[in-house]
This record gives structure tokens, C-alpha cells and sequence, in this order.
């Protein structure tokens, strides 16, 4: 193939300029570089949700405007992603394509179906790391296994020495002469219509890199130094907020990384880099078990007798539950497409434990409504509340709502914001409003059952009952703890 044919870079998770290893490899070729983004033909439980869905709109939208000051223009197809990239590849007369490695069984399928296409019409494939720090095949235990702890994973990374340093964003992507068709974003249809339920989600986020970087800045150089303290606090604004830019690539892992460690070492530095490798130990169980998102790391919980409950899960999905951490959380995830995770451990317990329901149902509502939806993260830490994963979180450790409540969310800041139909309830009783006196509930303009709901499951009740089931699933009996 002659100077002039161009290269592919085919963006996934990756939608960045900077530190953006397939797209820096494209360019150091000297060719002009065709820049592609394929929307896959997709069904079955892990489709792209509707939140993600908009956020790949404005992302897209970012994306080409970027690449365009550099002077390349970003080609959308839809369809078969392995056919359509092949397609684009004979159509321009490509003589290689990038992309960055993605840790999803659909994307490993189609690196594989697309490296044997492309190496039939003599064009070459690079896979490059972009997504996680680490590389996921070489991290192994001492005996050549893989690791299914997070803390012997953590120090076996940490050992590895630091992940590459960015690579700086382009100055320039040359367009290749002639520009294959491209569909028209607006013809995909990402964005809803009728409702449109996305204005609470553009309130909170801004998708695209320069919003990421933004972000990332912010965040390092302010509320960092408190990550230690105020993670756990779902009502102050105290974490990053980056997983959606992170999950999308708007924002790479390592340039995080490396700006963290440039820091002077603290403490909070060192727990924020500690939930950067939680990141990659999600990617890295997803690439070694890849039916993570559909069966039980321990097996002996596919034998578990979960409740069918289609009310309990409504409940439970609309944020009416009258367990108010629990309903909180749910209306914070369902007006801004986010939950901070303290929250979403809470909900994630109540679920799988007191309402003893699926957690891949509880882990497919999330997966509809998160922006920062990812199959790794998302089925790792459902099996983690549900204890049904390979680390150290037992199911009989359950979380209960009110403690957790009157512990992290102290001045009920967090509930009052996102219940305010409790708001006027005295703390006491903020995050356990059942156990009110008749008046207090009056002078607070609260009726339980009327203004809002009685609890759905007594918790002492839904605690025992997911005890007594998992005896059944263990045939022995549990050392019982709460949280
Ligand atoms: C039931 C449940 C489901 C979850 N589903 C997702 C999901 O689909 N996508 C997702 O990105 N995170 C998920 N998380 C993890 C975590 O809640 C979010 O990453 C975090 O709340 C995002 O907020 P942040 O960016 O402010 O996090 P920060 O506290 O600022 O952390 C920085 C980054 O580290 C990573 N991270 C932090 N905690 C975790 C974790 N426990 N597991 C994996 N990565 C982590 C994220 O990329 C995050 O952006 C889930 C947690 C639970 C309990």
C-alpha cells in the first residue's frame, strides 16, 4: 500500500485526544488518519443503555468538533462493528487500523473477528493499552494465576512500577484526500424525545474531553485533599465525579495517575490512586471471567432462591421504598444519571439482601440509567454488595440503611435534598421516619402511606429472611454481622 493510504484509529471507550495511545501510534505513522466511531448493532441485557446513550451523543458531538480543529473529520457508521470497520478499511484503501483495547466480551469478539479480516486483505490491526493502567494478561499471581482479591491485585500493580507516561494530544491529524460517507448523528437517534429526561443529567454533566479535563483539574487541585475523609459523605460534593469521562475516555486513567503522583504524597492521594486500580481490578475481572455480568463468581449462589417481586423492585427503581437513604439515592441516580458510591452500596444491599431480589436486576436498572455504565465496574461491584463475588464482602454482612444514614449522611443534608417531602423532619427521625411519635410526623407535614411510603420490608424482617435463605445456599450457619 502506497505513502498516501491512510490509517483507521477506531474509537470505543477512548474519545480523547490526549494520552490517547491508538490515536498517537496513527499519527507517528506519517499517513493521513481516518478517525471512525461505529455505533454496534447491539440487543440482549447489556445493550447500551438510555443514559449512556445520551451521553455518547454529546461525547460524539465533542469528539468531531476536537478532531476537526486538528483537521481530521470523524466518520460515524453503524452496524456489525468488525464488518463496518473492514468495510471502511477497503473503501479508503487503509493500510492499518488502531484502537485501544476494550476489557467487554462484545469487543474482544470483535477484535478477534476484525484482526482475521483485515489480515485476509493484507492490512494490519494494532491494539493498543488506552483503557486501563494496566496491562490486564501480564498482571498474575506468584503461581501464574489470576488474582480474585482486590488487595493482592492492588500490590501486585503497585509493584509493577508506573504505567506509561501520557502521550501529548496531536498538534496536528491530517485528513486523508478523499472522506468515506458518514451518517448523520442525529439519524441514531441517542438522544430521548418523549420524555425527555436528560435535563437533570446535562445540570450535572457536561460530556466531552475538555469538560473531563476541566473536571480532572478542578478536582486535583481542590477536593482531592479531602478524598480520605469526605468519600463516604453522599451529601458534600467530595469525589471526582469522573467515572462517566473516565468510561468513556474522555479522560485517561494514566494522565490522572501520573498527575497524582506528582503531587506531594498524602494520604488522599494515595486513596484516590487506590480507586483508580479498583477501576482496573473491575476491567481485569471482566477480561478473566467474562461471564461476570451474567452468573455468580461463586457458583454456589446460582442455586439462591430469590424472591420474585415486581412491586419490591419497582419500589426500589422510583426511589419509593420509605427507606429514605435507600430512596435518595435511587431519585439522585434517576434525575442525574449518578449516585456516589456510598449510596450505591446502600441500595445495592437493600436490594439483593432485605428485598432478597436478583442483583443482576438491580445491576440492569443501573445499567440503563448510569452515565457512567460499565460492564466491568458495574457487575464487579453488584457481585461484590451481593456476595457473590470472589472478594472478601460475605452476604451476610448487611448493610443496615439506617445506621448507614444517620452515619453518613449525619445532618441528613443528602436525604433532605433528594426526599423533600421529609425535609422538615428532625434529624432524630430523618432516616428512620417510622419511628416518629404521631406528632412529630404532623408538625413535619409527613403521612406515612400518604406523603410517603410506610417502609416496604421491615428491616429486622428482611435481614432475617436473607440469613435464613443464605443458610440454605451454605448448609451451615453465619458468624451474622452488621454494618
Ligand atoms: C452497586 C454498584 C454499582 C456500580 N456501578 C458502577 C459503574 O457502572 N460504573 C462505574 O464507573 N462505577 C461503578 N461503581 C463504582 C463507584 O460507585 C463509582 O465508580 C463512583 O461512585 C463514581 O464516582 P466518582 O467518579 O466521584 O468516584 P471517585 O471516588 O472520585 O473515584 C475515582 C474513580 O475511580 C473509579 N472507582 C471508584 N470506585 C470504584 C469501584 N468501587 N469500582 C470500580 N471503579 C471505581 C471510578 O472510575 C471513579 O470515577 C458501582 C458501585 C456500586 C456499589
Amino acid at each position: 500500500m502506497g505513502e498516501a493510504a491512510p490509517t483507521i484509529v477506531w474509537f470505543r471507550q477512548d474519545l480523547r485526544l490526549l494520552d490517547n495511545p491508538a490515536l498517537s501510534a496513527a499519527v507517528a505513522e506519517g499517513r493521513p488518519v481516518l478517525p471512525l466511531y461505529v455505533l454496534p448493532d447491539q440487543n440482549g441485557d447489556w445493550a447500551m443503555g438510555g443514559a449512556s446513550r445520551w451521553w455518547l451523543h454529546h461525547s460524539l458531538t465533542s469528539l468531531a468538533a476536537t478532531l476537526e480543529s486538528k483537521g481530521a473529520r470523524l466518520v460515524l457508521r453503524r452496524g456489525d462493528p468488525a464488518r463496518v470497520v473492514a468495510d471502511v478499511a477497503a473503501e479508503c484503501g487503509a493500510a492499518s487500523v488502531h484502537a485501544n483495547i476494550c476489557p467487554e466480551p462484545h469487543w474482544r469478539a470483535a477484535d478477534a473477528a476484525l484482526a482475521d479480516r483485515l489480515q485476509a486483505a493484507r492490512r494490519e490491526y494494532l491494539a493498543h493499552r488506552g483503557f486501563t493502567l494496566f496491562d490486564l494478561e501480564t498482571i498474575k499471581t506468584r503461581a501464574g494465576g489470576t488474582y480474585g482479591m482486590f488487595t493482592p491485585f492492588a500490590n501486585a500493580v503497585r509493584g509493577a512500577g508506573d504505567p506509561p507516561s501520557p502521550r501529548p494530544e496531536p498538534n496536528a491529524i491530517p485528513a486523508p484526500p478523499e472522506q468515506p460517507r458518514s451518517e448523520a448523528l442525529e439519524d441514531w437517534n441517542l438522544l430521548p424525545r418523549q420524555p425527555d429526561w436528560s435535563p437533570g443529567l446535562a445540570g450535572t454533566f457536561t460530556p466531552g474531553e475538555p469538560a473531563a479535563r476541566a473536571r480532572g483539574r478542578a478536582f486535583l487541585r481542590g477536593a482531592v485533599r479531602n478524598y480520605d475523609t469526605g468519600r463516604n459523605l453522599p451529601g458534600q460534593d467530595l469525589t471526582s465525579m469522573l467515572s462517566p469521562h473516565l468510561h468513556w475516555g474522555e479522560i485517561s486513567a494514566a494522565s490522572l495517575w501520573h498527575a497524582l503522583h506528582r503531587r506531594p504524597p498524602d494520604k488522599a492521594a494515595q486513596t484516590f490512586a487506590s480507586e483508580l486500580i479498583w477501576r482496573d481490578f473491575a476491567a481485569y475481572l471482566l477480561w478473566h471471567h467474562p461471564t461476570l455480568p451474567d452468573r455468580p463468581l461463586r457458583r454456589e449462589f446460582e442455586n439462591l432462591p430469590w424472591r420474585h417481586d415486581p412491586a419490591g423492585l419497582r419500589a426500589w427503581q422510583r426511589g419509593q421504598t420509605g427507606i429514605p437513604i435507600v430512596d435518595a439515592g435511587m431519585r439522585q441516580l434517576w434525575r442525574t444519571g449518578w449516585m456516589h458510591n456510598r449510596v450505591r452500596m446502600v441500595v445495592a444491599s437493600f436490594l439483593v439482601k432485605h428485598l432478597l431480589i436478583h442483583w443482576r436486576l438491580g445491576a440492569q436498572w443501573f445499567w440503563d440509567t448510569l452515565v457512567d455504565a460499565d460492564l466491568g465496574a458495574n457487575s464487579m461491584n453488584w457481585q461484590w454488595a451481593a456476595g457473590t463475588g470472589i472478594d472478601s464482602q460475605p452476604f451476610f454482612r448487611i448493610f443496615n440503611p439506617v445506621t448507614q444514614g444517620e452515619k453518613f449522611d449525619e445532618d441528613g443534608a443528602y436525604v433532605r435534598h433528594f426526599v423533600p417531602e421529609l425535609a422538615l423532619l428532625p434529624g432524630p427521625f430523618l432516616h428512620a421516619p417510622w419511628r416518629a411519635p404521631p406528632l412529630v410526623l404532623a408538625e413535619a407535614g409527613v403521612r406515612l402511606g400518604v406523603t410517603y411510603p410506610a417502609p416496604i420490608v421491615d428491616l429486622a424482617i428482611g435481614r432475617a429472611r436473607a440469613l435464613a435463605v443464605w443458610q440454605t445456599v451454605r448448609g451451615d450457619s453465619p458468624a451474622s454481622a452488621t454494618i
